[in-house]
């Protein structure tokens, strides 16, 4: 049973990482400058010790509790090996104190009191010696406008740069990029060359390289054409997850009731 778990996710991710090559390639791009993030939440912690042994030494999740418990687990089987967790869900501000500590970056940030919270609560975690460097963060942003599904819209160009300009400047957490899930039914080109023109945008105000959060299984493809320098891959690497990932279709917003963490799973 785990030895043909081991045998399909080393299928799989041999068979992803040739398909990253030949979306490099296609767009004329060196494929060194695109991670390729498994996206493990939903999967148990024996995929990622599996994926670890295959080579991975990064991996995404998109539920604080789901990840926390993950990741402890992880450090349980495997030891102190150097695994850099990402944050890719919604970020509730109550949770950023626990994302600080186990979070080597966040994709997902999309308000100044979510940067605030976690500003506050790595600054504490590296004080703690909880961490070591600061978080690395990257603002989402909204492709069609709909801030329900996570994300400041791409067009509020001054909300964006007071975000980037407060990520860039605070203490505890240093500004990578942007990080976009293109709108449902949406044509993925269309959507990622908007993100690779906004990219261009912030570009101009910063010394440092503007990363590109961008593509996940379906629609790599158009994100390396457009820029993308980390894919996160959660189907194409670990198959279909037994339900739908809330963060990424349903709106969550201040005054709904937000089920349980964790019980759907
Ligand atoms: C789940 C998830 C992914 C991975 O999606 P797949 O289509 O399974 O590859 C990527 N990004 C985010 C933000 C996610 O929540």
């Amino acid at each position: 049973m785990t030895d043909s778990r081991d045998a399909e996710l080393g299928h799989a991710l041999t068979a992803l990482r040739a398909r990253l090559e030949r979306a490099a390639a296609a767009a004329g791009r060196d494929v060194a400058g695109i991670e390729l993030l498994p996206v493990t939440k939903f999967f148990p912690a024996s995929d990622v010790v599996a994926l670890h042994r295959l080579g991975c030494t990064a991996f995404a999740e998109s539920r604080d509790q789901e990840a926390s418990a993950k990741v402890e687990e992880v450090g349980r089987i495997l030891g102190p090996v150097p695994i850099r967790w990402h944050m890719v869900g919604r970020i509730q501000r109550n949770k950023a104190r626990s994302v600080a500590r186990w979070a080597y970056a966040a994709h997902s940030v999309d308000s100044a009191k979510v940067v605030a919270a976690l500003d506050r609560s790595a600054s504490e975690a590296l004080d703690e010696g909880l961490r070591r460097e600061p978080l690395r963060v990257y603002l989402q942003v909204s492709l069609d406008g709909d801030e329900a599904r996570g994300g400041v819209d791409v067009d509020a160009v001054d909300r964006i740069d007071e975000l980037c300009g407060a990520m860039d400047s605070a203490a505890a957490l240093t500004f990578v990029g942007l990080m976009a899930v293109p709108p449902i039914g949406a044509d993925p080109g269309e959507s990622f060359a908007r993100l690779q023109r906004e990219r261009e945008r912030v570009q101009t105000a910063y010394q440092q390289r503007i990363e590109l959060s961008a593509g996940m299984s379906g629609d790599l493809e158009a994100a390396v054409q457009h820029g993308s320098t980390c894919v996160r891959v959660g189907t194409a690497l670990l198959g279909a997850r037994p339900l739908t990932s809330p963060e990424v279709v349903t709106p969550v917003t201040p005054s709904s009731q937000a089920p349980p963490e964790g019980s759907s799973q």
